[in-house]
Order: structure tokens, then sequence, then C-alpha cells
């Protein structure tokens, strides 16, 4: 009786170690939605966190990324990277660090070009915050040194790594088909977008905010220096970005589109996805609604619609647009150092599980 308790009370142990161990092993990714802005939260098995982008100016889209901060234990941002000057990146940053203190800033440097009168009052803004707490100016190849995790900048202020990441560069046979796009007055600033590249053991994502289809080029042509992916955050929401020479050469998984009702996910993002090797599903934070061409980025046909989406259960919200009182949903993303991860839906539970790649 006595060498059962002790049996019990062991295996009760190992169990409870188990269940610990397992929760700080993993790296929790929160694609939040910001109604067609970019904002994804990575929180390292350490409890360090980065939030990439922070949404639109406003109460809405801070109020969500709080709420998905709480959500996931943060009380505080200790590094956010913001890629570009566009308003729909960081124009939450005031009104969120009154809710979320945020430690380090780290973004590509000041506009260069500026275009709209609001992006540039929001920069001050922005700055102001930026001045209380510590700032990085940050070229491709540095890295951010969050704790748990490996994050490699790979573009930023329009340059970009010029050597491959490790296990990566071989030639990119697609280079070959590759057709440059005229690209509209947007894509100054979008272009000089700071992407990141995060690895956790065998786990890779990549995030490059609105970086352009020129810019996307010198990433994996003539060699593909990045190699291939997990999780890949589509550029530009899928708009006029995401070349087939590009997201072909990075294979990625799985994709998320931080799209809007109105805004991303295109067709030709979305067929270019649909015929990517090894891609087993598409995710979006929105459906998109039947809409005109948007003209100015690219598209030619009419978007949107039922043919035009992933099936409902890998999309987290199904109305056009959120109140800053409605609740709106996020897609969570759970990876482990097997390279294997969840994805979930928060607005059906909705779970699927990925097996770690061959
Ligand atoms: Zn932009």
């Amino acid at each position: 009786m006595r060498v059962t308790s002790v049996l019990f009370v062991a295996v009760l142990f190992v169990a409870a170690a188990t269940l610990g161990g397992h929760r700080q092993q993993s790296l929790e990714i929160y694609s939040i939605d910001v109604e067609g802005g970019n904002a994804v939260l990575f929180v390292s098995p350490t409890g360090e966190s980065l939030l990439f982008d922070a949404g639109n100016p406003g109460v809405r889209d801070a109020g969500q990324i709080a709420a998905a901060a709480q959500q996931a234990g943060v009380k505080q941002i200790n590094y956010l990277v913001i890629s570009h000057w566009h308003n729909d990146h960081f124009g939450s940053v005031p009104v969120l660090s009154a809710k979320v203190p945020i430690r380090n800033f780290v973004d590509h440097g000041p506009p260069m070009i500026e275009t709209s009168e609001n992006a540039l009052a929001g920069y001050k803004a922005y700055t102001a915050v930026r001045d209380t707490g510590h700032y990085m100016r940050v070229k491709p190849g540095d890295k951010i040194p969050i704790k748990g995790l490996d994050v490699q900048v790979v573009t930023s202020d329009g340059a970009a790594i010029t050597s491959p990441l490790q296990g990566s560069g071989a030639p990119n046979p697609l280079c070959r088909e590759f057709k440059p796009m005229v690209e509209n007055a947007a894509a100054a600033e979008d272009g000089r977008s700071t992407g990141i590249v995060v690895r956790f053991g065998r786990f890779r994502a990549i995030e490059l905010g609105d970086l352009t289809w020129t810019k996307e080029y010198a990433l994996v042509c003539p060699n593909n220096l990045l190699g291939t992916f997990d999780l890949y955050f589509t550029d530009r929401h899928g708009i006029a970005a995401g070349s087939p020479t590009f997201v072909h050469a990075l294979k990625p998984r799985v994709a998320i589109f931080d799209n809007g009702a109105r805004k991303g996910a295109s067709r030709e993002a979305f067929f270019t996805l649909k015929s990517s090797p090894g891609l087993e599903d598409i995710w979006q934070l929105h459906y998109g609604v039947p809409r005109p061409a948007r003209e100015a980025f690219g598209e030619t046909t009419d978007q949107g619609g039922k043919d035009l989406n992933a099936p409902e259960e890998f999309i987290a919200n199904l109305v056009e647009e959120h109140t800053p009182t409605d609740a709106a949903h996020n897609l969570e993303i759970s990876a482990r150092e097997d390279g294997s991860f969840s994805l979930t839906n928060q607005r059906t539970r909705y779970n699927k599980e990925y097996r770690p790649r061959q």
C-alpha cells in the first residue's frame, strides 16, 4: 500500500512536471484582428513578448491588441517592431502604450518619402511614445534579442540580407518566371518594411509587413536566402505582393492573410498560395466580401466572395467590421521546437494540428 502511494505521488509529480514543462516549451503567436491593418503578438516560452505592428489609430485596434496581450498573460511588450510608416501598421501605439507598457521600440528609421500628412502626424505621435522607452533602429542581419527565440531582421529601410540564413541559399529556378510589377505610390514606404524571420527550434515563421513584390525578389533571387517556412504571414495583406517566384520558393505550409473584409486576400494572392508546393491551409482574419477591383493595387478583376475565401472554419471573422465594443476574433498559433504547431480559430475554437515537417 505504501509503495503504491509513493508510486502514485511520483506519477503525479512526473505528470505535473511534464504539463508544466510543455506549457513552457511552446511559442504562442496571436494574429490579431485589426480590421485589415497588421498586428502579430509573439510570446516566447520565457514569457517575453514581441509585437509586430500595431494596427490602426484610435481605441478600437489598441483595445483588440491589449485584449490579446491579456489573453496571452503578457503584462508588457518587451519588443515592439513597427514595419513601416503607414497608419494601419503603427497608428494605435499612443493609445496602446497607455494600456500595455512597451519597453523596446524597433523600426527602420524615419520616413524618407511621406505622401500622407496623417501618417506624418502619426509618426510624430509615435516618436513621442518611443522616446519614453529604448530605441533600436535595425538593419538587415540584426537580431532582436528576445529571450527563447531567434528573431532575425531580413529587410529594413529598403535593404535586404545578402547572405543566406542558416540552411538556405539554394538557387531558385523560379526566378526565370518572375515578372516585374508596376507599383503604386504606397510602394515606396511599403518597400522599406522591416521584416523578420522567427525561429523556435525547427519551427520557422516569416513576417515582412507590407514588403512589395519588387523587394521580395532580392530575398529569393537568384538564390533563396530565406529557406522554407512553416508559417507565412502574407505580405501587404495579400495585395500586389507575394509573387509566385517568392511564395513558391518559401514553400509555406500554412499562410495567414492579415486581410480586412474589403482589403487584401486578393484573387492573385489566393491562387498563388493555392498552387504553392506543400501548402496545407490558408487561414484568414476576415471573410473577403465581394467587391470591385482596386486598380491602384494591380487588381484587374472583381474580388472576394465564396470562391476567393478559405472554408469558414479557417476564417476568424465573418462580419465586415467591428465596433470598439464588439468582440473581434484572432487566430492563435502554438508552435513547438520539433516544428509541429497548431492553429485555433477564436471564433469557433476550431483547432487544427500540424505535424513536424519531414
Ligand atoms: Zn503600408
